[in-house]
């Protein structure tokens, strides 16, 4: 069969001599430069910067300072790094804090708004969200008692979000409509702007997750005058395993909603140990029990880098990464069963892109065992293959389409088995 290599490794290496974002990749942790990975949509890389801080809060703050820490420094953390995420992502620095898990803040805010909404039912969402958002959903509108209801507004294609279907389903009992920005499994990204707006029309609050697209994309939480959003910091944010996450809530709407999950410290007060709760002003009340010191601490290495690279530079390596891993799939791998299950048009996609393939887990095997290629899995068929523009490299893109067509050409995958284990 003819290859097309006109987008070959020369023509990889030469976009990696003209990367203005080269230099990041030194920055982490790479112990095996011959390992490709591209699943930092689902955790980011070590920053080497990482270690030698937590070393530093280890042993410092920790090991010396003891409980003098609090007051030097990690009383305030879950602002001050907020106010640094902020920048990323269009916000005010007070319109931000760490807190908790993305799920957990979901499930704050989301409860929040169905309270602060009165008269108003419905909560609406699509099947392209996360699964752990629509179970936290499904959770809220429970609680929230028997008049409340969740609406899960299908795609009608599984890859693109459905904005006519979401129009038809919000209206004046509609309290809040919550998507993910960027979709985790085809990689699509809302239109922040219009769809935030369809939801004003018709007096509903947003709220976006924006797990898949911060640190990956410019967001313009403020432009958009959106309500709420969450994000993890530990995808593109490069945090770390199980990093706090974060909680935006616009300004003049953060002393009028309440936290569900009202604790300690949240309250106004906390060392007066009062015994009823009130809570503080601003967006500290959206903090619960004591904040993860540790990972929180480990968050602000990756944004500080994030800000270094600017946003902007990184969506433009971004889209020129996948708008490259797509045209290597036409070229070479679309007749091989390989199927795009990514939006085509780069202004609506994030920075993974996804292939189904009927030998789909088996030939994600193949690329980790046998080519020390990293992607992930999503059932049923889909491998996901993240870009992350600041340590994946052009001539990593170009590899990874190579070794997609050399699993399938040499049947490289037939040796494994079709069971799944439990973490993909
Ligand atoms: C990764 C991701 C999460 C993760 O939530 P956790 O509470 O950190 O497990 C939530 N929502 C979306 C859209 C995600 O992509």
């Amino acid at each position: 069969m003819t290859v097309d290599n006109s987008y070959g490794m020369t023509y990889a290496r030469h976009l990696d001599d003209v990367d203005n974002l080269r230099g990041f990749r030194q920055k982490f942790l790479v112990e095996d430069p011959e390992l490709i990975y591209v699943d930092g949509n689902s955790l980011g890389r070590l920053p080497r910067a990482t270690r030698e801080l937590i070393r530093g809060v280890v042993e410092h703050q920790w090991g010396e300072r003891l409980i003098r820490s609090w007051n030097e420094g990690w009383f305030e953390l879950p602002e001050r790094v907020g106010a640094k995420l902020s920048k990323l992502i269009g916000a005010q620095e007070d319109e931000v804090i760490m807190a908790d898990s993305t799920s957990v803040n979901l499930f704050k805010l989301a409860l929040a708004a169905l309270r602060f909404q009165s008269g108003r039912t419905k909560i609406i969402t699509d099947d392209l969200n996360f699964p752990s958002d629509l179970y936290i959903l499904q959770s809220v509108v429970e609680l929230a008692g028997a008049a409340c209801q969740l609406v899960v507004v299908p795609s009608q294609d599984g890859i693109h979000g459905d904005i006519s279907g979401l129009k038809l389903a919000v209206d004046d009992k509609t309290a809040l409509l919550t998507l993910s920005h960027t979709a985790f499994k085809s990689g699509y990204t809302y239109d922040m702007v219009a769809v935030t707006e369809l939801a004003h029309r018709a007096g509903a609050l947003m709220l976006w997750d924006t797990s898949h697209s911060v640190g990956a994309m410019p967001i313009d939480l403020g432009q958009s005058a959106v309500d709420m959003a969450i994000g993890c910091s530990y995808k593109y944010l490069n945090g770390g395993p199980g990093a706090p996450a974060f909680l935006y809530v616009r300004r003049d709407l953060q002393d009028q909603i309440g936290n569900p999950i009202s604790g300690w410290m949240g309250q106004k007060n906390p060392f007066d140990f009062d015994l009823t709760y009130q809570p503080t002003t601003g967006l500290r009340r959206f903090l619960s029990g004591t904040p993860p010191i540790l990972s929180l601490a480990a968050s602000e290495i990756g944004i500080d880098m994030l800000l270094e690279a600017g946003v902007d530079n990184i969506r433009a390596k971004s889209i020129q990464q996948s708008e490259y891993f797509i045209k290597m799939w036409e070229n070479n791998l679309s007749h091989l069963d390989f199927i795009l299950k990514s939006p085509r048009d780069p202004s609506r996609r994030g920075s993974h892109v996804t292939l189904g393939h009927p030998e789909g887990w088996r030939i994600n095997r193949a690329l980790i065992e046998d080519k020390k290629v990293i992607p992930d899995f999503r059932r049923p068929d889909n491998i996901r293959l993240g870009f992350a523009p600041l340590y994946n490299s052009f001539a990593d893109v170009y590899e990874v389409s190579e070794s997609l067509l050399e699993v399938v050409e040499k049947g490289l995958y037939e040796k494994y088995l079709e069971e799944l284990p439990e973490v993909t």
